[in-house]
């Protein structure tokens, strides 16, 4: 289970947004679309919910849909838009769902992990990856997967379907 220590050092290591986001919704190419999904949920690991609940963060945003999906959460947004937009909790909980978007993992025996890439993100559609970003998230996904309640969420759980695309012969390592 995802510990408030650990988790505070994952996210320690996102701020919440990429210059390059900026910088692309300046260039108009994105719009926050990334914000805007609609049909989708989010996927929060095994111990996210509880520990950034101790950690004082604000969850009201999020209906759960199935509070033990693979010892984890699937939850969905009550409201459209940014989880920072104002009317919202005091010290909104951003997932790392959204944090590592647009990148996933999942782990695979043996040690390595696929990634999966978000295909409707502009970056992805533009050939403009945060080189940044995408080894930040690797590494982050390394040490979640050294929980092991963690690394059998990342295995077995789905993300919306149509919105991720796992690149043959993509892994980390
Ligand atoms: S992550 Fe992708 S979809 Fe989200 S704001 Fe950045 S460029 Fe846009």
């Amino acid at each position: 289970m995802l510990s408030p220590d650990v988790l505070s050092q994952v996210l320690e290591r996102f701020p919440g947004t990429m210059p390059l986001c900026g910088e692309l919704v300046d260039q108009g190419a994105c719009q926050w679309d990334c914000c805007e999904f609609s049909g989708s949920y989010f996927l929060l690991l095994p111990g996210e919910w509880e520990s950034a609940l101790q950690l004082g963060y604000g969850l009201d945003r999020f209906e759960v849909l199935d509070a033990d999906y693979f010892g984890g959460r699937k939850v969905e947004s009550r409201q459209d838009g940014c989880c920072s937009a104002p009317g919202g909790a005091q010290r909104p909980y951003k997932p790392l769902d959204c944090r590592l978007y647009p990148y996933w993992y999942q782990p695979r025996e043996g040690g390595d992990m696929i990634r999966m890439q978000a295909a409707a993100c502009p970056m992805m559609r533009l050939g403009r990856a945060d080189e940044e970003h995408r080894t930040r998230t690797a590494l982050v996904a390394e040490l979640l997967c050294r929980d092991p309640d963690v690394a059998r969420f990342l295995r077995e759980a789905r993300m919306t379907p149509g919105i991720y695309d796992v690149v043959p012969g993509l892994v980390t390592r």
